[in-house]
This record gives structure tokens, sequence and C-alpha cells, in this order.
């Protein structure tokens, strides 16, 4: 079911007709999912596995209600938005009603990435600026003007580095980050971190150089699942609107209700934060491709203005905002957020009274269903513990669960599972972690198991060159690592 060719078929097939830099999941022994349900994924033998880990399948891997309202459409018509359709307006007005009022124009692409593009346009035709500010390790997408303010990518030791219209400014990250909240335990972080921006912005504007935006996620996933203290947004966005520039939310992980308490990560913080564009994606389709730009009329009229048409062949075609309008209303109609808020806090709770007695977890944190286990070999040195989180990885996936890991030291366990987790879901994944974790005591990994340590290709050049310098068995396993980080 599912199966035409065996599973060393389609590797063959893959290593002959696919571009060898899409890379697979557990890269030494690929997963062949064929079918899933739910929170649940099923390989060719038929294993099921619990998906902690896809933010896509966001209302149940082929919910049914999802699933029919594309089918139908399909069955009806699908072509493009330059003749009038019901769907695409329903779902214009659906989406921005979830949003702040000033949000209350919509743009429909096909990815994450054309969204960013976009808002990126958008952007510097508003504002008539150019540079753009965005945070350390921060991933918005794989086309080229992403990939210039993606650092997790142009960082790479092939990538192509920082251009000089991209300003880096540091991950806000209370834990591990320049200010922690253990030198500063009160509500200061936010503004520390803001000025770091400011100091940004100054150097820019003394070398001639002038702000278009900001963009950042509202939660950062590939910078290791780090919240951003409070008021970090607040200040940043005055700091970057005084520069000149608009401010983008990039919630195309961290939207449609993840976190629980709201539609959109960037409410967490502060009622009153409203971005100028936000972009969503992922979960939008549920595994359809379709996603958004979402801005005020101010900035769309400046775009059109502009007297260039912009037409997107595929965007805010009929099925895929039937898909669309289809995700947010199964989100509402089961309660998901509130799911999310209750299953959340009840393993985000339960992991960190578990995580107490393993020296080898620093610190534990997420909102709803975005959350991260940081993995250290000292806690006090915070030395990040990269190849227990790579072996814990590769363990959880032999006890049936799908988790990633990711960060600037690959050292953070990631969960951003289905919404339809469910709390014997989140007892089952502390039970085995709770296990599992006794294995890595210290953050040393078992010496009898060959693991192909560090995903050293998903690193920084400075970290590279540091675990470059280690023993020679990495360096020659380098081009095997296991890659596990994922966008
Ligand atoms: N922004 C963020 C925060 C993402 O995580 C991703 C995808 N991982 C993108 C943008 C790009 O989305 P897509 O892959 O749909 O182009």
């Amino acid at each position: 079911h599912g199966e035409t060719l065996t599973k060393s078929e389609t590797i063959n097939l893959r290593q002959k007709y696919v571009g060898p830099s899409c890379t697979l999941f557990y890269k030494t022994d690929p997963l062949k999912i064929v079918r899933a349900e739910g929170q649940y994924m099923y390989d060719e033998k038929g294993n099921r596995f619990l998906d902690c880990i896809n933010n896509v399948a966001h209302v149940g891997h082929c919910h049914p209600e999802v699933v029919k309202a594309g089918c139908d459409q399909m069955a009806t018509l699908n072509t493009n938005n330059r003749f009038l359709h019901d769907n695409l307006v329903v779902c214009a007005q659906k989406l921005t009603s979830l949003m702040p009022k000033p949000l209350s124009v919509c743009f429909f692409v096909n990815s994450g990435s054309e969204a960013n593009d976009l808002a990126l346009r958008l952007a510097r035709t508003y504002t008539k600026n150019n540079d753009i500010v965005i945070i350390d390790h921060a991933y918005h997408g794989h086309l080229s003007t992403l990939i210039d303010i993606s650092p997790y990518k142009f960082n790479l030791p092939g990538g192509s580095g920082k251009q000089d219209w991209v300003h880096v400014a540091p991950i806000p990250d209370s834990y591990r980050g320049q200010y922690t909240k253990e030198k500063y335990p009160g509500d200061e972080l936010g503004t520390l971190y803001a000025e770091e921006v400011r100091a940004l912005c100054k150097e820019a504007k003394n070398n001639g150089r002038s702000i278009a935006g900001f963009i950042a996620e509202s939660m950062l996933s590939c910078g290791g699942q780090v919240i951003p203290p409070s008021n970090y947004f607040k200040n940043v966005y005055k700091i970057i609107r005084e520069a000149g520039g608009v401010c983008i939310a990039d919630e195309v992980q961290t939207g449609f209700g993840r976190v629980g308490k709201s539609w959109w990560a960037f409410e967490l913080q502060d009622d009153d934060l409203i971005p100028d564009i936000v972009t969503v994606g992922k979960p939008m389709g549920n595994g359809h491709p379709v996603a958004a730009v979402i801005t005020t009329r101010e900035i769309a009229q400046s775009f059109k203005n502009t007297g260039v048409e912009y037409f997107n062949t595929y965007g805010g075609n009929p099925v895929s905002c039937a898909v669309a309008l289809a995700v947010m209303n199964v989100i509402e109609k089961k309660n998901l957020k509130e799911n999310a808020t209750r299953v959340g806090n009840h393993l985000i709770n339960s992991l960190k009274i578990m995580c107490k007695k393993h020296t080898v977890v620093g610190d534990v944190r997420g909102v709803g269903l975005f959350v991260g286990i940081e993995l250290v070999k000292d806690q006090i040195t915070k030395e990040p513990a990269t190849d227990a989180a790579v072996y814990v990885v590769k363990r959880m996936r032999e006890n049936f669960i799908l988790l990633s890991s990711d960060g600037p030291y690959n050292n953070v366990l990631k969960l951003k599972p289905p919404m339809v987790f469910s709390l014997e879901n989140a007892d089952h994944f502390i039970k085995i972690l709770d296990e599992l974790l006794l294995e890595v005591k210290d953050g040393v990994v078992p010496t009898n198991d060959v693991i192909h340590a560090n995903n050293v290709k998903a690193m920084s050049k400075d970290l590279q060159d540091s675990f470059l310098n280690g023993p020679t068995e990495r360096k020659i396993r380098i081009d095997e690592a296991e890659s596990m980080t994922g966008n």
C-alpha cells in the first residue's frame, strides 16, 4: 500500500535522478514513509512513528476535511487568480480576520520562500530603502534573496557569506546568548538585545546605508527553539521604524495557533505589537503548497503605485484557497489552539520536572506545541552536547518517535508536532526520552555506538573549524554526517 518500488530501488533511483543536495532525514538509514494519519506516519513495513517534528501537517496528516476540500475543488475548477473566484476572497477575508486590524490585505503565494521574497520587495518599495536587519542563525527560505538573509545557510563553509546590505543581530537567547537570565533576572533582557539592533542600525547609517526592514521569526526555530525575551520585539520594532524600516514577522513555522494562546507568535509578547508585514506558510495548507503575505493597505498600495503588476500563476488558485480555508476552519472547530495550550503546558511542565534529574539537560523551553530541550555537557559551562543530541534523535527513531535537533550547535532537541498531539503522546514521548537520556550521561554517547557525531555541515565556519580540529575519526565522517537539522 503506497509503495510501488522496493526501498532499495527507491534509494537507487533517488541517487540517480534527484539533486544530491536534497538530503534525507536519517541519511545513513533513511525512512520510507508510505502513509500518514493524524500525528502518526507509517513506513513501508507498517511501522508506526509518532511525528514530533512535522509542523506542516498542522491539523494532522491527511485530515479528511482538508483532503475533501482540496479534492472537491480540484474536480470542479482550478485556475489562476485573474478570474473572480469566491475561494480567494473568502480565504483572504478569513485570514485577515485572524490578524490585528491594520493587517488587512493579502497576497497569496505558494511557499514560505515566495512569501518572504515578496515581503522584502514590499518593504523596499514602501521605504525606498534597501538594507535588511536579521537575527543570527535565521532561516527564511531557499530563494537567492532569502539565502542572503539566512545565516543558517550563508554562513556554511560552502555558503556565499554575508552581503553588505544584510545586518545580523545576535540571537536574543536568554539561556546561551551574550545576555542571560542568570545575569539579568529582571526584565531588561529584551532591551539589552534590542540595543544591539540599535547599534547595527547606527553603524549602517554611518556607512551611508538605509534600512528597509527587519525580518525575524517570532520564535526562533532554526536558532534553537529560542523564545525572545519580553519587550524584545516592541523595542526592536521601535528602533527599526525610527531608522526608516518596516517590521516583518516570519510566522511560517510559528503561525496558525501553534503557540496556543494566539493565532500568531508575535502576539505573545504584547497585544499592541503589530508587524507591518506578516508571512505565513507551512501549516497553512497542511501539506498543500500555499502561503501568503499579509500587510497594511498603505504598503500594498505603494507596491501597486510602482505600476508593476504582481502576478503569480498558482498563488491564490481555488484549490489552494479551499485547502487553506479548510485548515483554518478545522483549527477552530477542533479547538486545536486550546489543545496546543493544554498539551503544550503539560509537555513543558512534565519535561521540566523529568529533566531535573538529567544533568545533560541544560534548558527546557517552549510555548504551546513549540518546544526545545537543550543538551549540555556541563550545566555551568553550558558546553553544547551535540553528540548527545544527535544520538538521542537516532535512538528516538529506533523507538518509533520522529524528532530533530537544531540550533547553532545542533544540540537542541526540537518539537513542533501536528496540533492534534495528545496528552498520551506527550507522556509517551517523555517516558522514552527519560530512558534515553540515561544513555547520554554528561553528554557522553556510548562508545560502541557508531554514530556520525556532529552535523558539521550545518555549522558556521567558526564552529566547523573547531570540530575539524577534533579527532580524526570525525574528519573522515564529515561527509556521512547524519542530517537531522532541518528547516
Ligand atoms: N521561513 C521559515 C521560518 C521557515 O522555516 C521556512 C521553511 N523551513 C521558510 C521561511 C521557507 O518556506 P518554504 O520552504 O515553504 O519555501
